[in-house]
């Protein structure tokens, strides 16, 4: 046990920053304690894809992949328009490498090999990177919080489950200084440790939080749903009010365009035909299709207007079953609801939604023209089914009647306004002051996670990886 205090380091959360924190700490040495308001450990990072964004790797090299710390840093510091601060994100980019090998070390599978999509283990193409740096563990985000979890008990860490962290335990400032972190409140029993650290996840599930740090959120309307895990409270926030913590991440998150009335992660609600076409109010094609989602919701919104995903009846009827939302029969039923429209030939359809007929038919002559035989001139989606590993050509889009379904940012994934911190994960005052004996990390520790998402696999590995750096630092400023 710890000196003077229960425990040299609390963990709150039992997610990814929280189990990386708990370990790492561990590693050096110190007593920890972890706390966890559900009834089992894992978070967002257990409903994950697991997807990690990582440079300079083992995988990379062995599959032959060229990769540095310098060039993921200019690509993601490049894609967030220079609005985070250079230093924090360099040491992201320099940490999210040595991270993986270290959980790889730990036991996780990373196969190296290719992989098309977020389900298979190997090497995918996460985002709009020009190198490959999505790795995807076997049994995915479950994958990683069973290894972590292993790693847990391994050192003996408690994790007390069903236990909401209240508050902060602080020491009144010395003078200006910063107020001082010496243990928490949980259940109503204080506990005093040398060092905090806040991997609580984020504030998804909290509706006036979500209003007040993520508005863009709502302009999803009714279609908003949230598939991040139910303990995401945004209990950080409370915390960092107590100590006047700074706050970054302020207004974003990560939402995902789906059609408008899907209401489950694609896993549960299944894929929208390969064979379909986004146009905007003007009825003019503007994307690829399958454009990453570090892209797909900006394209969509930078229309200014509702944007339409058009398909045909032979998609339709080839949807595989299984599935909750994209099911042939559901979509048929939803025409009744009005959710999707169907016409008998285009200009029909374009009638029924409001866009210019004359437009629609071109864009689609031009899909079928272009697709079906395997290029795309205007959009490069035929780049981006190759990454996937679609070797067939798509077919056109020709079989009546016609269907057309509003496609829109609707599914909450994550938020990023998190407690700011520094290049040690420690959490900053509003003065820009360490507060001692705080760290914070994962969506809770803000920073790392910008406007735009670096991905997939941008927030996981900022979970891990600044988890694993707030333990590290945690455990070093008390001397072990
Ligand atoms: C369906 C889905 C798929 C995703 N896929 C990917 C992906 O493939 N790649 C990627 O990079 N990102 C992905 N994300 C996002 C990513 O998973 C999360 O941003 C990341 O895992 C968050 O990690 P965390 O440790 O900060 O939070 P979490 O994993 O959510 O952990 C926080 C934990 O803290 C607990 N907690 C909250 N408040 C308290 C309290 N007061 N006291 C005690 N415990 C508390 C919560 O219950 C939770 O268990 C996905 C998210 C979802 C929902």
């Amino acid at each position: 046990m710890a000196g003077d205090t229960d425990y040299d380091a609390v963990v709150i959360g039992g997610g990814g920053a929280g189990l990386a924190a708990a370990v790492s700490a561990a590693e050096r040495g110190a007593s920890v304690i972890l706390f966890e308001s559900e009834g089992e450990l894992g978070g967002s990072t257990q409903l994950s894809a697991g997807l990690f964004t990582a440079a300079a790797t083992s995988v990379q090299k062995e599959l032959g992949v060229e990769d540095t710390v310098d060039r993921f840093f200019q690509h993601y510091m490049d894609l967030n328009q220079w609005l985070l601060k250079p230093g924090l994100v360099r040491r992201f980019c320099e940490l999210a490498g040595p991270t993986l090998e270290w959980m790889l070390d730990l036991g996780l599978e990373v196969p190296a090999q290719v992989s098309g999509n977020a389900h298979q283990p190997g090497l995918c193409r996460a985002g709009v990177e020009d190198v490959w740096r999505g790795h995807v563990p076997k049994d995915q985000g479950y994958g990683l919080v069973q290894v972590l979890d292993r790693a847990r008990r391994a050192h003996g860490i408690d994790a007390v489950l069903h236990t909401r962290v209240e508050r902060l335990l602080v020491a009144e400032p010395q003078g200006s200084g910063p107020a001082r972190v010496t243990g928490v409140v949980a259940d109503g029993v204080e506990l005093t440790a040398g060092a905090v650290v806040v991997a609580s996840g984020g504030l998804a599930q909290d509706p006036a939080l979500v209003e007040r740090w993520f508005p863009d959120a709502l302009r999803a309307g009714e279609s908003l749903f949230v598939v991040a895990a139910e303990g995401s409270r945004g209990d950080h926030l409370a915390y960092g009010e107590q100590v006047r913590a700074a706050v970054a991440g302020d207004g974003w998150g990560l939402m995902l365009p789906t059609a408008e009335f899907v209401r489950h992660h694609h896993w549960q609600a299944g894929f929208p035909p390969p064979s379909r076409v986004h146009v905007n109010g003007q009825g003019r094609r503007f994307m690829d299709e399958d454009a990453n989602y570090a892209v797909s919701g900006g394209l969509i919104e930078a229309q200014g207007g509702p944007a339409w995903m058009v398909f045909d009846e032979a998609a339709r009827t080839a949807l595989p079953d299984g599935y909750a939302d994209w099911d042939a029969d559901r979509v048929l039923e939803l025409v009744g609801t009005g959710q999707v429209t169907r016409a008998d030939d285009l200009p029909g359809l374009a009638a029924a939604v409001g866009v210019p007929a004359d437009h629609l038919v071109a864009a689609v002559e031009r899909w079928n023209a272009q697709l079906p035989h395997g290029s795309d001139v205007d959009f490069q989606r035929d780049r981006t089914l190759a990454a996937k590993g679609v070797t067939t050509p798509l077919a056109p889009i020709a079989v009546p009647p016609f269907y057309a379904t509003c496609v829109l940012p609707t599914e909450l994934v994550c938020t990023h306004a998190g407690l700011e911190i520094d290049t040690s994960a420690a959490v900053l005052d509003v003065a820009a002051r360490p507060i001692p004996g705080l760290y914070a990390a994962g969506e809770a520790g803000g920073g790392v996670l910008g406007n735009r998402y670096v991905g997939g696999g941008n927030a996981v590995a900022n979970a891990l990886t600044m988890g694993r750096l707030a333990g590290q630092s945690a455990a070093a400023a008390l001397g072990h």
